[in-house]
């Protein structure tokens, strides 16, 4: 069967039509011409395999990667990367239209990203065995198929060294992947670096490192910081357990951005791309005007948001669910000598509540999770009188849907949107709100 693609979807994969039904096609580009076979039929869609293309894109590509295709976290390498920012800024005004009606024209071109490879900052890789060794990789999408990474394109050229030096340290010690009978072995490895510092968690089940190796690890050069995760719940989304361990070095990985001084625990939260950190950051900087009495940031993660706009505003408050960012972030607040900014630990819709009853708040910056702002959240940000907010976000569809309702108070007055995440579908924008009959 051919079909001809018509659009991009949100996950990066091709969609055409067969008699006005939506087929999903995974690795094919506007425009092109494709044979297929239907892998999966529902009542209003289908989703295919490519079995050819007939008529090829100008736009495509040989990917980089060879397990591009299997792997599935960077469906749009196939595609040059100019269009792919036309793709990511085509399904944010899609998005927009469809669940808020905003005005395309508002959208901003996207901000490429510096670097197209090598920008990823961190990883969180499963373990397996393979050939009786261990080895780091990731579940192909859907399935419990094991995919040994032996070279990952978007991760920084330093962090993959390190993955290496420590997979090899790892097997040298004879460690092994996890295995849920006896709850012992290697879960998953978790990285992270900036400036050729390297934060290593190790997950495990309950198992005890042994001195010897942790001596190795801590050889490698660059590693500053050594931890250990204890995780023996059987099924969850969640990479890390509940009891963590620092093992050697330093218990926190010291950055800088933009002359900012910062310190990240493993379990905070940070941007996986610092360059495009930055652009996000100073794009956020620059929708903030000065001399403020009071701005809040929810979200706050480790706070370097609030810290970028430390001269705007008398006081800045953050809020934050996780512990340990909270932690980081006052510490980062001290180190940068902002005794004006300081991070609270709490459900944003929570203290948000509270804070808006008493204060006046001149400008809210959001930057939730994928999942959006809360009904709470929502109901607490009409209620206010919040004359400003900046809302960051990582999913254009939860973003629609907020601004749906938000835009009964505030209007939409600029939507920039960034790419930090080249070659996969991710888009992330930052949106200037501004309460209406002010
Ligand atoms: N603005 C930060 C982090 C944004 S990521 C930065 O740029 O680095 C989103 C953050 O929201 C995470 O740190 C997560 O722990 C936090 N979070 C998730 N749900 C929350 C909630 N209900 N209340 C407060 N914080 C929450």
């Amino acid at each position: 069967m051919k079909v001809t693609i018509k659009k991009t979807g949100i996950n990066g994969e091709g969609i055409g039509y067969i008699d006005r039904m939506p087929v999903f096609v995974p690795q094919a580009l506007i425009g092109e011409e494709v044979e297929i076979r239907i892998v999966d039929k529902q009542k209003r869609y289908a989703t295919a395999e490519l079995l050819r293309v007939v008529k090829s894109s100008k736009n495509r590509i040989r990917p980089k990667c060879f397990i591009q295709n299997t792997c599935g976290a960077c469906p749009l390498m196939i595609a040059r990367y100019p269009v792919q920012l036309e793709y990511k800024q085509d399904l944010l005004k899609q998005s927009l239209i469809k669940y808020a009606q905003i005005d395309p024209r508002k959208v901003a071109r996207v901000k490429a990203s510096e670097d197209v490879f090598g920008y990823r900052n961190q990883f969180k890789l499963p373990c397996a065995m393979e050939e009786g060794r261990l080895v780091s990789g990731l579940f192909m999408p859907n399935s419990n198929y094991f995919i040994d990474v032996k070279k990952c394109w978007i991760h920084e050229d330093g962090l993959e060294r390190v993955r290496m030096d420590i997979m090899h340290v790892l097997n040298t010690h004879g460690c092994v992947s996890y295995n849920p009978h006896d709850k012992k072995g290697i879960r998953n490895l978790v990285v992270r670096g900036f400036d050729n510092r390297y934060q290593c968690t190790i997950v495990t089940g309950n198992d005890e490192l042994d001195e010897r190796l942790i001596s190795d690890l801590m050889r490698i050069k660059g590693l500053t910081s050594l931890w250990q995760s204890i995780h023996t719940i059987k099924k969850t989304p969640e990479v890390f357990g509940n009891k963590m361990m620092h093992l050697a070095g330093e218990t926190s990985l010291a950055m800088e951005l933009d002359g900012l001084k910062l310190q990240i625990s493993p379990r905070s939260f940070f941007q996986l791309n610092s360059k495009q950190a930055v652009q996000l950051y100073r794009t956020i900087a620059s929708m903030v005007k000065e001399d403020n009495e009071l701005i809040v940031e929810a979200y706050s993660g480790i706070g370097a948001i609030s810290l970028y706009l430390k001269d705007k505003a008398k006081e800045i408050i953050g809020i934050e669910s996780i512990k340990d960012a909270v932690v980081n972030a006052n510490q980062n607040a001290a180190l940068n000598g902002c005794e004006h900014v300081s991070f609270l630990c709490d459900d944003a819709a929570n203290k948000l509540t509270y804070l808006s009853k008493k204060r006046s708040i001149d400008v809210l910056v959001v930057d939730p999770p994928r999942s959006g702002l809360d009904d709470a959240m929502l109901d607490c940000i009409l209620r206010s009188k919040i004359k400003n907010i900046i809302y960051v976000s990582c999913n254009p569809a939860t973003l629609g849907k907020n601004l749906a309702v938000l835009s009964s108070r505030y209007n939409v007055d600029k939507i920039q949107p960034i790419d930090i995440f080249p070659h996969t579908p991710h888009v992330e924008s930052v949106v200037l709100m501004s309460r209406k009959n002010k």
